[in-house]
């Protein structure tokens, strides 16, 4: 074994020595391992016998020199029988170090220029057109849609940049759009009539117009919140209301002198408040007017007609036959203007201002049983039937039983003069405190379309019905009226061909 060991350390140029486990030294390259101490404490053939890599640097007693050892551990049958180690010169391994430095900075050299050479090259390929479009997409983002980016590549960051200067373009698009719809938005805005204000969800004031300073005398400012400048305590409730109940609000307003119709609603979006003011004073004088005209002529034409009626009784007592039947169409229409000025004069007194009226404890139940009374007559030469229906405790509401008689006796009239089969119910009930009067007939109905009109000044929707029977199309104004001044309700539910019910709450 100790050849072999000799002609392998001959060929390596190391020194070789084979190590019991026990630290004898069975062979070694250079020395007689007869000759050998014991090396079980050598520090490198202690790691090697504990089955790990061993190695140290020391001074070399037999050599006379620095050495560097490493030993192996050799195993057989699974445990360490033998420890291999390999020694060299330090001085050797140093040379083969240095060697090996200058073997290896020359290639790193070269990789290192490289890397430098390949970083330039993404810098001017890469990062300078990054960079370039971002400074481009800072001008953008300040409203410089004119800025583009200069880069001419087919790679990504080429595509990225042309996509960049087309999105500017439609971009700086829009804008002039917007701007152009602004501008248009603005003209429109400033130069109708009606004042208009948008305010955000949270009160403040986000656009107003230049009528909207004039009608209401308020200087808005964008930005501000409205109760900031709003002193008026109606607008202010009316915008309260909007936000609360999110639904349409429209109220008649009076500001300094000036009667205004202001409508307040929550814009689509559901983020806006709109208010818009409209000045009805000049529709109102207007309006005031017309029924002072109208109330006048009917002052002037009342005497005439009631003394031409009284002539035409005296000239029908001395007439034949035939210039009765003449007369008798002149008593007709003459009787029916009386109606209409009466009628008139009626409406003209109710829609004054503040009219005051004679409130006292009606009995309803009793008031039926006699405006019934004197309409059976009525309704029997029609051979309709003419039913009551009432509590048997009586009730009492506070009016002006002129007035409520009057809006009863236009009721069952108009069903009596409607209905040509069946007949007329009036029912009385009484319900959280008020009195419910129900006038139900049997007749031709309301068409649909008409029913939201009835209520209007002469609206007939069968003329030739209405003329025949006298009617003057005020009826259901008057009694609209008389609701109204006693703060109640009216409603009306009709079938064509079945009937109509009229609903009136007081
Ligand atoms: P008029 O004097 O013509 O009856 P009103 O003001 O009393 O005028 O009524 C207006 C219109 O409403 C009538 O012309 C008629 O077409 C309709 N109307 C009123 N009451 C009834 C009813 N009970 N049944 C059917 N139509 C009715």
């Amino acid at each position: 074994m100790n050849k072999t060991v000799v002609k392998l350390g001959q060929l390596s140029g190391a020194r070789i020595t084979i190590i019991k486990n026990d630290g004898k030294v069975l062979a070694d390259s250079k020395e007689n391992p007869d000759e050998m101490e014991n090396h079980a404490k050598r520090p490198e053939v202690v790691k090697a016998i504990a089955g790990k890599v061993g190695s140290s640097v020391r001074y070399s007693s037999t050599l006379r020199k620095n050495m560097l050892y490493v030993a192996l551990p050799a195993e057989k049958s699974g445990g360490i029988s033998y420890v291999v180690r390999i020694s060299m010169f330090s001085q050797d391994v140093n040379k083969l170090l240095s060697s090996l430095t200058k073997v290896m900075i020359i290639p790193t050299m070269v990789l290192l220029l490289f890397a430098a050479i390949i970083s330039i090259l993404i810098a001017r390929t890469v990062s300078t057109p990054i960079k370039r479009l971002m400074i481009a997409s800072r001008a953008v983002s300040q409203g410089e849609f004119s800025h583009k980016v200069n880069i001419t590549g087919c790679d990504e960051v080429g595509e990225l940049a042309l996509h960049f200067n087309e999105m500017t373009e439609h971009l700086s698009d829009y804008v002039l759009e917007i701007s152009s719809q602004k501008d248009t938005l603005n003209a429109v805005v400033n130069n109708i009539s009606e004042g208009i204000i948008a305010l955000e969800i949270d009160g403040r004031v986000q656009l107003f117009n230049k009528a909207v300073i004039k009608l209401l005398g308020v200087e808005f400012v964008l930005g501000k919140f409205y109760w900031e400048m709003v002193r008026e305590p109606e607008i202010v409730t009316l915008i309260e209301k909007v936000i609360s109940t999110k639904k349409k609000i429209k109220n008649q307003i009076e500001i300094n002198d000036k009667q205004l119709i202001c409508t307040g609603v929550i814009s689509d979006s559901g983020d806006h408040i709109i208010i818009s003011v409209f000045d009805i004073t000049d529709i109102i004088e207007l309006s005031k007017i017309k029924k002072d005209f109208v109330t006048n002529a009917s002052h002037e034409l009342k005497t005439p007609l009631t003394s031409i009626n009284g002539f035409l009784d005296l000239a029908m007592e001395g007439c034949d036959c035939e210039t009765n039947k003449y007369l008798e169409v002149v008593k007709r229409n003459t009787q029916r203007l009386i109606n209409i000025v009466n009628d008139l004069l009626t409406l003209a007194e109710l829609e004054k201002k503040g009219l005051k009226f004679d409130s006292r404890e009606i009995n309803i139940n009793s008031l039926i049983q006699n405006i019934t009374a004197f309409l059976e007559i009525k309704a029997k030469e029609k051979n309709l039937y003419l039913k009551i229906k009432l509590p048997e405790e009586d009730i009492f509401i506070k009016g002006d039983e002129f007035k409520i008689e009057q809006l009863l006796v236009n009721l069952i009239d108009n069903a009596i003069k409607y209905t040509e089969s069946g007949g007329v119910t009036v029912t009385l009930k009484s319900k959280n405190g008020k009195a419910i009067i129900s006038v139900a007939d049997t007749g031709i109905g309301i068409a649909e379309k008409d029913i939201s009109r009835i209520f209007e000044r002469f609206y007939v929707s069968d003329k030739a019905r209405s003329r025949k029977s006298g009617g003057t199309g005020l009826g259901l104004s008057i009694v609209k009226h008389i609701v109204m001044i006693h703060d109640g309700k009216i409603s009306v539910k009709s079938k064509p061909d079945k009937g109509t019910e009229f609903i009136v709450v007081l």
